[in-house]
């Protein structure tokens, strides 16, 4: 565990003059701030960045600076001097185009998850940390790098996303420490908390009433599950990303100790959504068993060839385990 990236890591970008800088798939507020926000800074170093990422831009990031220069395209890879991974726990959550991606030398990976599983050639793993953007930000400083405005909002953005607005217990010393830095440099904290929360589509609010009203309790309340079966995306005009955040609100009940979002984002193959409150459940341990990871108490997983019946059936008596 370092607090400062090696110096293996910061001379291998300095050394480099065409980096690729990726994230993972299904990437959340923290995947695109980083990977937006640290693409800034190294063109600032005037190298030349590439930011790929498998599919569109959910709509709800739309507003972070640099979001349309994601490219869906993968260049040719030997083209690369170096690549870095953001906030990507496990190298297949790369997705489709990992062992090409992989191929890119040095592969520098950056990241904050628990149940981090070691790929690449070089790298900063420090789970103590609560967001990649906290962790870029360093880098910059390690780097002797310039941090713009426009950088410094996408960093703060994607360390108010992954903090739940500086709530959960990963939020430490360091994390105000570099949204203090990050303020200092021009980035308005209100207008990056409407863009995050009060960005609700009419759409997004009816998918939200629905998937709200599927509330189940089970454990004495101290577990919450809530779902959206595929056929509330069209029944609602909602998008599959649009669920963002709504795990939140069963979380929110104080009773409730584990919340679970399952979604079926496509026809039979649904994701599960945990959160959990403490220090002693361990929701990540969870999803590991079901192939998945994150961290302790912010995990997730996916399976195909299922549903949503048959995944809380296995999974519900998972989560009770961790209860007692
Ligand atoms: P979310 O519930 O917001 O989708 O994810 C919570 C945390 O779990 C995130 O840190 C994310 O990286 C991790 N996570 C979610 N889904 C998966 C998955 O399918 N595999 C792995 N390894 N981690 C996941
Ligand atoms: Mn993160």
């Amino acid at each position: 565990m370092n607090a400062h990236p090696s110096e293996a890591i910061t001379g291998a970008i300095k050394r480099a003059t065409r980096i690729l800088v990726l994230t993972h798939i299904h990437p959340d507020g923290d995947a695109l701030g980083s990977q937006l926000g640290l693409g800034t800074i190294l063109r600032g170093l005037d190298k030349e960045v590439f930011l790929y990422g498998e599919a569109a831009v959910s709509s709800l990031y739309e507003f972070l600076p640099g979001s349309q220069e994601i490219s869906e395209g993968l260049p040719d890879l030997s083209a690369f001097d170096c690549a870095i991974s953001l906030d990507c726990g496990d190298a297949y959550r790369l997705g489709r185009k990992m062992e090409e991606l992989l191929t890119v030398k040095p592969f520098i990976v950056i990241d904050h998850h628990a149940g981090h599983q070691d790929f690449g050639d070089l790298r900063w793993v420090d789970p103590h940390r609560a967001s990649s953007g906290e962790l870029v930000y360093d880098l910059a400083v390690a780097l002797g790098a310039e941090v713009s405005q426009a950088a410094a909002y996408c960093l703060y953005a994607a360390i108010v996303a992954d903090t739940g607005s500086f709530k959960y217990s990963s939020t430490s010393a360091d994390t105000f420490r570099v949204a203090r830095e990050l303020i200092l440099k021009g980035v308005n904290p209100a207008e990056v908390a409407g863009k995050l929360f009060d960005n609700f589509s009419r759409a997004r609010l009816r998918l939200f009433l629905r998937v709200l009203a599927s509330l189940q309790l089970h454990a004495d309340g101290r577990i919450a599950l809530i779902t959206a079966p595929n056929k509330l995306f069209g029944e609602t005009g909602a998008a599959p990303e649009d669920t963002e955040g709504f795990i939140n609100y069963p979380r929110a009940l104080s009773c409730v100790q584990v919340a679970v979002f399952l979604k079926e984002a496509e026809a039979g193959i649904v994701s599960a959504s945990m959160r959990s409150k403490g220090s002693d459940l361990n929701v990540a341990k969870v999803a590991m068993a079901f192939g998945g990871g994150g961290h302790r108490n912010a995990a997730g997983f996916k399976i195909g060839d299922t549903t949503i019946e048959k995944l809380s059936a296995e999974l519900l008596p998972a989560l009770q385990t961790l209860l007692v």
